[in-house]
C-alpha cells in the first residue's frame, strides 16, 4: 500500500472531507442475522448486476485520485465471493489507498489470515454478536459458532488490529455484554457495541429503540464502575471507552440515534454500483451505469464529487428525504 497523499477532492457542502469508501461486493451471505436479514425470500443479485473486480479496482483508482485512502470491504459476506483474495492483492496495490480493511462475519476467514497480513491488510472488524454457542444458532440461524470464535482468537493471536461488532438486541444478546467486555481484559481488542438499525430486510423496527447508546454505557458502568472515555478520534462513528488495568477497549456506536453525523467522512458502494453518501439515504448515483456506458475516468470523477457535493447533513436528514421511506432493506444490500 502506497504513502497517503494528503489532499482531497472530495468534500461535501457542510466542508466534511471524504477520505474512506466502504464496498460491498456481495449481497450473499451464509449467515441469517436476526437484525440484517430475513431466513428466506431473499432475492440475490444476479451476477451481472454486481460490479466486477475489474469495475471495482477501476473506481477505487478513481477514488484513490479522488484523495479516498481508506477502503472497508463489506458485504453481505465478502468471503463467499469467489477469487476475493486475488482482488483483495490488486486492491492493495491501488495508488493513494493506504489502508485496506474487512468487514467479516469470521466463517471462513481464518484459513486467509497469513495472506491477508502478507498483503498488508492488519485491521479486520469481526461481527461477533454473543459467546454463547445456543444464541449464536438464535441471532444467525446457523451453527457456526466454533468457527468464528476460533477466527477471533486467531485473529489476536497474529496480532490483527480487531474490531469486534456486535448488534445490541433487546430480547436476545443483553446478557452478552458483560462478558464481552470482559474480553477487553486480558487481549488487545476493541469490542464496539452498535445500536440496532431498521436495516433487517423488512421486519418491523422497534418505534423506540431501548437499548441504545445511553443505556448501553449506564449497564456497562453498573457492572464495571465508572469509565474512562478514550479521546474522540476524528470521523470516528464509535465514543470509546477503557476500564482500568484492562488492556482492550470498548466502543458504542449509536448508529440509531445518529449523534457522530457531523464529522461523517464516508461513502458507500452497494453490490450493485450504487454510491450512497449516507447510510440512510436510497442511493446517491449510479456508478454502474457509468461504469458501463462508456464514460471516462473523468466524467464519472466528477459525477461523484457533484453527488458528494449533496451528501445530507445528518442520517436524519438522509432518512427522511428518501423516497423510500422508512427504510428497511438489508444491511447486506446497502454494505454495512
Ligand atoms: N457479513 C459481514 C459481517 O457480518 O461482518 C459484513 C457485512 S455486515 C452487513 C456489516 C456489519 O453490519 C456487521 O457488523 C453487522 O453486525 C452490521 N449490521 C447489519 N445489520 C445491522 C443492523 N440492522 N443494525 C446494526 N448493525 C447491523
Ligand atoms: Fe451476513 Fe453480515 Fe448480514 Fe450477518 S450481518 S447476515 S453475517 S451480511
Amino acid at each position: 500500500m502506497h504513502l497517503i497523499i494528503g489532499f482531497s477532492l472530495l468534500k461535501d457542502s457542510f466542508g466534511r472531507v471524504i477520505n474512506y469508501v466502504r464496498i460491498a461486493v456481495t449481497d450473499r451471505c451464509n449467515l441469517r442475522c436476526f437484525y440484517c436479514m430475513p431466513e428466506h425470500g431473499n432475492i440475490w443479485l444476479n451476477r451481472s448486476d454486481l460490479l466486477s473486480y475489474e469495475e471495482i479496482l477501476r473506481l477505487t483508482n478513481i477514488l484513490g485520485r479522488l484523495g479516498v485512502q481508506k477502503v472497508k470491504i463489506t458485504g453481505g459476506e465478502p468471503f463467499v465471493r469467489k477469487d476475493l483474495m486475488p482482488f483483495l492483492s490488486e486492491l492493495t496495490q491501488i495508488q493513494g489507498i493506504s489502508n485496506v480493511g474487512i468487514t467479516t462475519n469470521g466463517v471462513f476467514t481464518e484459513q486467509h489470515l497469513d495472506g491477508l497480513q502478507k498483503m498488508g491488510i492488519n485491521s479486520i472488524n469481526l461481527s461477533l454478536d454473543t459467546l454463547d454457542k445456543a444464541r449464536f444458532h438464535e441471532i444467525t440461524l446457523r451453527d457456526e459458532f466454533d468457527a468464528v470464535f476460533s477466527t477471533y482468537k486467531a485473529l489476536i493471536d497474529k496480532d490483527f488490529k480487531v474490531k469486534v461488532n456486535c448488534v445490541v438486541m433487546e430480547q436476545k444478546n443483553i446478557a452478552d455484554i458483560i462478558p464481552m467486555v470482559e474480553l477487553t481484559r486480558h487481549s488487545n481488542v476493541s469490542i464496539r457495541f452498535i445500536e440496532e438499525m431498521p436495516f433487517n430486510g423488512g421486519k418491523e423496527h422497534y418505534e423506540h429503540l431501548e437499548w441504545n447508546h445511553t443505556k448501553i454505557l449506564k449497564h456497562i458502568e453498573d457492572h464495571f464502575g465508572a469509565v474512562t472515555p478514550l479521546p474522540f478520534e476524528p470521523s470516528s462513528t464509535s465514543y470509546n471507552f477503557k476500564i482500568a488495568g484492562f488492556k482492550g477497549s470498548f466502543g458504542i456506536i449509536a448508529a440509531y440515534s445518529r449523534t457522530f453525523c457531523g464529522t461523517c467522512n464516508r461513502i458507500r458502494i452497494t453490490p450493485q454500483g450504487q454510491l450512497k453518501t449516507c447510510l440512510y439515504d436510497s442511493g446517491a448515483l449510479d456508478v454502474r451505469a457509468l461504469l458501463r456506458d462508456g464514460s471516462t475516468d473523468e466524467i464519472i470523477s466528477i459525477a461523484i464529487q457533484q453527488a458528494v457535493g449533496k451528501k445530507a447533513k445528518d442520517g436524519i436528514v438522509a432518512e427522511n428525504t428518501r423516497h423510500n421511506h422508512p427504510v428497511h432493506e438489508s444491511m447486506a444490500t446497502i454494505g454495512g
